[in-house]
């Protein structure tokens, strides 16, 4: 049990103010997320660009008395609560983390590597769950704040712990060794990916064997070459360093490959069907499982575990039993369009208190429909009694304003009565999944979010199926967190003052309106842009409050444009006029616009000598405000116009300033997109417009390597056909078998926006890791692939149109077009399907 004046103590820190110390038990460090306040610590992060003290007095208000701060604080405003003062917070969040680990003696298994990390955490958690009452990592909580959040979840009760950590550069690996103290350590592999911050793979391997540095044993693949020396000259150095001062030495190593001599020897890897059988010699036995998977990274994935459980003394049968079940991880939570205008959240793959939560804040931010419902399964192995659980999920229910409970299982519906004192929450309760399915009324349903949300045993996945509207096989799916990232990425390069827009004309560039909209709402973006008013509405609708700026207001939009609050771009003198007349008939006054100026782009906007004129009208009276005065660069991405965009950045600086003076008020002034952003920091101004960077394009300075891929186009296999020499494929018969020839029809064509011009081998997709070129030409609603050359392909096969592993980027360059138009061209009949990870 903590309270500030024992964390302080471990901190070492100053008590700035103490009003009586209640009991402290959850980290907050998102001020967003906060569900229990009278509990919580607040902990504010501070970065270049933001810094969390300033939600402080937001906290305070909803009841949060207790903080750790880096910075003096007012504290006469603040009469009841408790302030830790210490030099640097996130070092405090760390300190007090590690402290905390150190309170257990339970075995702890380590993960780091490139890839397979959570997979390798869930499928631990699945295979010993029966053994152990386990805690692990949520999601792929792995950072240096995901980890110390992680690991702040242990309890006394909890007999075993499964923690992951990754690191993006040097030195951060120490940090998470000291919270995560694995006894046991598992390095999945390694691989080039997120090299950035390394010098080399070495460098990179001998960073993240830091993990290790006190661990019993270390498990690992010798079949990584580098990897394979980097562990053994670890294993002797730390081994001799510890020695030296009387230590036990460094890890045991406990080694598995594929192709040489190991502790763990693969002999042989057998796929067939839907599954692969794997045999080994092990102590001078030959040993074997077999999983349900068979692609190449989870069988890696299932021998890390495998040989854990070896190393755990679990026996044959036991080991072989569980790695049949093994189950497909949900590595990310879905949002999907449902029956009667609903959105579903699926997340039916595990459940427990730390993923709940994860997965109401998601629910929570959520904003396209006012009621929020969630269905709910027992919760198993919480180590906690059903009565204090559910009174817990009773109140996360409460603060997550839950308007709709449907429980399954006969543990949850003891607890009713939790439930049931909820203000505002409707419930209803069935003893099984069977029982809810058997009786279910789709009409119970409409203009909600659902979260369906169940442990394993539950199947959730079929009430999954009856929720979601059946997609069409092709589908674009748009990561969240991806976008996320862009976004934050490029707030990292901004100046501290400069504020951001967010382009979200043409659907997000084709990637959804409300569903992006509330991702860059909740991630504090100021402005949103769409280029007409119906998409504003559509936003409005949605529950978007933040300002939205339209930039083709017409005429016959004017009455929606005020009803619904949204700000036209005001770009000539004569629909300024119109839009005065509106404003007056309207009886409205300082009516929120903004002023395009044409500084070389000459497409919409004033000119120099339109600015008395302009500032003439504005200033005549009250009716109008402006909130900003921006232009538009035309080339911000290319060197060889940098003159040019120089240019443009005079003649926008003179005719704002010109402006700006006349009107006798600040006002933003922006003209950067995302190129303009990266190539020219100097025209960052007040504002800059971020577009098509967000949704994972830059062609500026070295961007694209550390902006995310955000969308993945697919489809599936309809028919395969074997075609003999001389047969001819499609429309026109374009294409002919010179030799015996395999034939792939797939479920895309150019009404979904695959560009006809990629027909006739132009264009290629991926099936299974391979290139398969469009052959033939490509029809309205199919085309036609050879995938003569791969050759386990089969009907219902997942086909990649493009994505992460064959980007936009080059759809673009072999149709001779560019990202921006392949990305908005995809048709709306092609379903969005969005997940977080
Ligand atoms: C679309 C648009 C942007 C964004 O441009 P990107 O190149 O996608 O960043 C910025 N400003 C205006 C006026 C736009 O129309």
């Amino acid at each position: 049990m903590y309270n500030a004046a024992s964390i302080n103590k471990t901190l070492k820190g100053e008590l700035l103010q103490e009003t009586g110390f209640s009991e402290i038990e959850h980290l907050l460090l998102d001020s967003r997320k906060l569900s229990f306040p009278e509990t919580s610590l607040f902990i504010p992060l501070v970065s270049p660009r933001r810094n969390a003290h300033q939600y402080i007095e937001e906290l305070y208000r909803k009841g949060v008395s207790n903080f750790i701060v880096s910075e003096p604080v007012p504290l006469e405003k603040y009469p009841k609560a408790n302030f830790i003062l210490v030099k640097d917070t996130l070092q405090a969040l760390h300190t007090l983390v590690a402290f905390h680990r150190h309170q257990f003696h339970v075995p702890v298994i380590g993960i780091t590597g490139s890839n397979g990390k959570t997979i390798v955490k869930e499928w631990l958690y699945q295979l010993l769950e029966k053994d152990y009452n386990i805690v692990r990592s949520p999601k792929s909580y792995n950072s240096q704040i995901g980890v110390p959040l992680s690991v702040w979840q242990m309890k006394p009760e909890h007999q075993l712990a499964i923690f992951e950590a990754g690191i993006s550069q040097p030195g951060e690996m120490v940090n998470l060794e000291k919270i995560i103290r694995p006894t046991i350590g598992i390095f999945t592999n390694i691989g080039e990916a997120h090299s950035e911050g390394f010098l080399n793979i070495r460098q990179k391997i001998n960073e993240k064997l830091v993990l290790f540095a006190k661990s019993d044993i270390l498990i690992y693949s010798k079949d990584y070459l580098a990897l394979n020396e980097c562990v053994l000259s670890f294993h002797s150095q730390v081994g001799k360093k510890e020695t030296q001062e009387g230590g036990g030495g460094g890890p045991e190593l406990f080694s598995w490959s594929r192709k040489t001599d190991a502790d763990l020897r693969i002999v042989s890897v057998d796929k067939n069907d839907n599954h692969t059988r794997i045999e080994a010699l092990y102590k001078q036995e030959t040993l074997h499982i077999s999983i349900p998977f068979v692609d190449e990274g989870s069988i890696e994935n299932a021998i890390h575990c495998w040989a854990l459980m070896l190393y755990l003394g679990k026996e044959q049968e036991v080991i072989q039993q569980r790695m049949d079940l093994l189950s497909n991880i949900a590595m990310r939570l879905e949002l999907k369009q449902g029956i009667n205008n609903s959105s579903v959240i699926n997340d039916s793959y595990n459940l427990d208190l730390g993923s709940l939560t994860i997965a109401l804040d998601f629910l929570q931010q959520q904003q396209q429909h006012a009621t929020r419902t969630v269905i709910l399964s027992d919760i198993l192995q919480s180590g906690k009694s059903d009565a204090s659980l559910y009174e817990e999920v009773a109140d996360l229910l409460h603060k997550k304003n839950i308007n709709k409970l449907i429980a399954i299982g006969k543990n949850i519906g003891r607890e009713k009565k939790s439930f049931q004192q909820v203000e505002g929450l409707k419930t209803q309760f069935f003893n099984t999944t069977d029982e809810y399915i058997q009786q279910f009324n789709s009409d119970d349903f409409e203009n909600e979010t659902i979260l369906v949300k169940g442990s394993r045993i539950f199947q959730f996945e079929r009430i999954g199926k009856v929720l979601e509207q059946k997609a069409h096989q092709t589908i674009l799916e748009i990561n969240l967190s991806a976008i996320a990232h862009n976004v934050k990425l490029y707030q990292s390069m901004l100046k501290p003052d400069t504020k951001l827009m967010a382009m979200v004309k043409a659907f997000s560039y084709g990637s959804g309106s409300f569903e992006i909209a509330n991702l860059l709402q909740f991630h504090g973006v100021d402005y949103l842009a769409v280029a007409y008013a119906d998409e504003g509405v559509e936003l409005r609708r949605a529950g978007i409050t933040m300002p939205i700026m339209v930039m083709n207001p017409e005429p016959a939009s004017f009455d929606a444009i005020l009803h619904w609050n949204l700000e036209p771009e005001i770009y000539s003198m004569h629909i300024l006029l119109q839009f005065m007349e509106e404003v007056n008939t309207a009886g409205k006054t300082e009516f929120p616009i903004h002023i395009k100026l044409d500084t070389g782009m000459h497409r919409l906007g004033f000119v120099k000598k339109d600015i008395p004129e302009l500032s003439q009208a504005l200033t005549a009276s009250h009716l109008l405000k402006v909130q900003s005065i921006f232009s538009h660069l035309a080339a911000s991405e290319d060197p060889e116009k940098d003159a040019l965009t120089q240019q443009q950045g005079r003649l926008f600086y003179e005719m704002s300033h010109e402006l700006q003076k006349a009107l006798g008020y600040t006002v933003i002034r922006h003209i950067s997109n995302s190129a303009g952003i990266t190539r020219h920091p100097d025209l960052q101004l007040d504002m800059v417009r971020l577009g098509i960077g967000m949704y994972g394009f830059d062609s500026g300075n070295g961007m694209q390597d550390q902006l995310r891929s955000v969308s993945t186009l697919k489809t599936t296999v309809a028919q395969l056909k074997n075609l003999d020499p001389g047969e001819t494929v499609g429309y026109g018969a374009k294409w002919t078998a010179e030799a015996p020839a395999v034939t792939a029809t797939v479920r895309i064509g150019y009404a979904d926006g695959y560009p006809r011009r990629l027909g006739n081998g132009v264009g290629k997709m991926l099936i299974r890791g391979k290139f398969a070129p469009v052959i033939g030409v490509v029809a309205m609603d199919m085309l036609m692939l050879d995938v003569t050359h791969i050759p386990d392909i089969m009907e219902g096969d997942e086909v990649i149109v493009f994505g992460e592993d064959l980007s936009v980027q080059q759809l673009a360059d072999w149709a001779d077009t560019i990202a921006y138009e392949i990305l908005t061209g995809i048709s709306q009949r092609v379903k969005r399907v969005y997940f977080q990870e």
